[in-house]
């Protein structure tokens, strides 16, 4: 998107935040801590931190600002580095896990909530920054609940000590403040004019049982009755769901009356510049289709929004403590989020919101979203707060944790050797070890066992290609050929060695970009897989750890992801198994789970179905299924994670 710099400063100008520019500038500097709050699309994230450093509020320090998300820490600073008119990585940039776009004379640091947290590890009074803007606080990841602990500790110590002050501004959209204000000793909140135009809201009559189908059908009945000026915003889950919905709706469109339709999509997984569509105009007489995960919800503001479409769902993760089953699912977002969406229609003139369910199924929904902090794992968190020396029983957090999913961490840590009790937890050597990697406990313990089997070569690639988006990319309409040419790289021992393979081969391929397309994988994502590798190994030979590699025997392979995965393992029962009744297989945990239908052991079903499985994550879309899964024997479980193994026999 090419605009002058004069047009950006106009642009500039209109937003809400400027009309209180000096009062803003005001409170900000008589306050230590405030709270910001307003409407999506004001200009808080994008404007506050250039208004700060235009003031030079932050003296010889810096301001960092955090994002839940790390797509839109990457375009929020990539903006206002135009804005500023320099260049990316001067005196604005970004840090996102992997990927660190500043340098030391960067005063204005986009950076996700997770990279703060690790940056308090190294240095808990956080002394690099005179100011500290937390934000999109409703979203209330783990990551920012603990970093709300993290600065108000540190802000109290900088002052004890009459070191350099911090200021701290929390911001967000929509929030309940008065647990925020109690939390932060009752401090300032300001509240931004927004402008916003009344949403009409619709209602489906009965429930949708497909709701794709039903945002397919609902973008062509508006196109047909509405002019084409006006921009649709579809909200959807996820990568896959986006791309076929946009498949759908080209098809479609192609023998559809009415003016051209142009489809943008909106994920975390997508390159930058095709992100930046999104704001670029559609040419006059042609209806813009976006179609977005929640990143569209407060995140990022697209302007001209007339309809919004709310499937009314979103992919969250949960997790139960007591029986330690992690599970990804599509469920039914809160009302604030609802309002939200909805929201988003009425931006610069009034506007609709369709929702794809009835209006009671909306009023039977909770108000707000449970924080994260409440059904995730913390095993990741305890381990940075150990790390960072805090003592994680008397940490002040807004909501603590219950007490199971405490305990069942700690538990976990235990299990892992990170720890050495789980009363009184301190980090072990191990632990130390494994809080340097930017990754899940599971997979920092995965590399730390690599050693002792011979594999760490493999292990850092396929770590690596866990922490990146789908590598494999299959276009709705070639679906068949794309499978053929997946053939090549199948492993039958399951996906983690079929990963292996596409990573072994796309490094080893001359022309990359070329080679993708023929094979049908994400050139983007397999790219970003090798600069994790690297970063991985860079830490891995700090720590001086053998890399070799065990060549062919990937059964090692396979039993050093025991070390770290044992929780993800299942069983087959039933059959003539143990269990009775038909043959299924059932998780640690007790949940009955299926192997997802692209797995590579598919073909294996029926009689050679393999005894024991283990698997990367629990996909819950109505029924359970296993993603990316290999078979393992039983007989590694028992002997690497007896506990579990014990665990998972009673609740077979
Ligand atoms: P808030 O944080 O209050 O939700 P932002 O600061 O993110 O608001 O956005 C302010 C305005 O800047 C929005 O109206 C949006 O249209 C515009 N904007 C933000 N990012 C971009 C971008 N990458 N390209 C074009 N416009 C953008
Ligand atoms: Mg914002």
């Amino acid at each position: 998107v090419q605009e002058s710099v004069q047009d950006l400063q106009v642009a500039r100008r209109r937003l809400p935040v400027f009309m209180v520019k000096n009062r803003l500038i005001d409170e900000i500097k008589k306050n230590d801590t405030m709270i910001l709050i307003g409407e999506t699309g004001s200009g808080k994230t994008t404007q506050i931190p250039q208004l700060i450093h235009e003031q030079r509020l932050e003296g010889a320090g810096a301001i960092a600002v955090t994002q839940p998300r790390r797509v839109a820490a990457i375009t929020i600073a990539l903006r206002v580095a135009a804005e500023m008119n320099t260049e990316i990585g001067s005196i604005v940039g970004y840090s996102v896990r992997f990927e660190d776009v500043t340098s030391p004379r960067t005063k204005v640091k986009y950076l996700t909530d997770g990279m703060l947290l690790r940056e308090a590890i190294v240095d808990p009074l956080l002394k690099k920054y005179s100011i500290i803007v937390l934000d999109e606080a409703h979203e209330r990841t783990i990551s920012t609940d603990v970093l709300f602990g993290i600065v108000k500790l540190a802000q109290k110590e900088r002052n004890d000590k009459k070191q350099n002050p911090l200021k701290v501004i929390i911001m967000s959209a929509t929030m309940d403040v008065d647990s925020f204000r109690k939390y932060f000793h009752n401090c300032p909140v300001i509240y931004l004019e927004g402008r916003t135009f009344p949403v009409t809201i619709y209602h489906t009559k009965t429930k949708q049982d497909d709701y794709q189908y039903a945002a397919v059908c609902t973008v062509f009945q508006l196109h047909a009755t509405t002019p084409a000026n006006h921009d649709f915003l579809v909200f959807l889950t996820g990568q896959e769901e986006i791309e076929t919905v946009m498949y759908n709706i080209k098809q479609i469109a192609k023998e559809a009356t009415g003016p051209p339709i142009r489809v943008c999509p909106l994920y975390a997984g997508l390159p930058p510049a095709k992100q930046l569509q999104v704001w670029r105009e559609a040419p006059p007489g042609t209806r813009k289709v976006i179609l977005s995960t929640n990143i569209a919800e407060a995140s990022v503001t697209i302007p001209n929004i007339k309809c919004v479409i709310d499937t009314g769902v979103v992919k969250e993760r949960t997790w139960s403590g007591s029986s330690g089953a992690e599970r990804l699912w599509v469920r039914a977002c809160s009302q604030a989020a609802g309002w939200q969406r909805a929201g988003r229609a009425g931006r610069t003139a009034p506007g609709a919101a369709y929702r794809l369910f009835p209006a009671k199924d909306f009023a039977a929904r909770p108000q707000h979203h449970t924080p994260e902090i409440v059904r995730c794992p913390l095993a990741s968190s305890l381990l940075l707060l150990l790390a960072a020396g805090t003592d994680p029983s008397t940490f002040p957090l807004i909501d603590p944790p219950p007490l199971d999913s405490v305990k069942a961490s700690l538990q976990l840590l235990k299990e892992f050797g990170a720890i050495d009790s789980e009363t009184n937890p301190k980090l072990t050597a191990l632990g130390k070890k494994m809080s340097m990697f930017p990754i899940d406990p599971k997979y920092s313990k995965v590399l730390l066992s690599a050693p002792e089997y011979n594999c760490l070569e493999e292990a850092l690639s396929l770590v690596a290609v866990l922490s990146s988006e789908n590598v494999f990319h299959t276009p709705i309409h070639k679906r068949e050929e794309a499978f053929k040419v997946k053939q090549k790289f199948l492993s039958p021992l399951g996906d983690h060695i079929t990963l292996l393979n596409v990573f072994k081969a796309f490094c080893k391929a001359p022309l990359k970009k070329q080679w993708c397309k023929e094979n049908f994988l994400n050139h983007k994502n397999l790219t970003y897989a090798c600069d994790v590798r690297h970063q991985l190994l860079t830490i891995c030979e700090k720590l001086n750890m053998t890399v070799s590699s065990c060549g062919q025997a990937y059964d090692q392979l396979l039993k050093c992801l025991v070390c770290g995965l044992f929780m993800n393992c299942a069983w087959l029962v039933g059959g003539g198994g143990g269990g009775g009744g038909a043959r299924r297989y059932v998780t640690v945990a007790g949940v009955a789970a299926a192997l997802h239908p692209a797995s590579a052991l598919q073909a294996l079903g029926g009689p050679r179905a393999p005894p024991a499985l283990l698997y990367s994550e629990l996909l819950h879309t109505g029924r359970a299924y296993m993603l990316t899964a290999s078979a393992v024997q039983p007989h590694w479980l028992t002997q690497q994670a007896p506990a579990q193994a014990r665990r998972a026999r009673n609740n077979r």
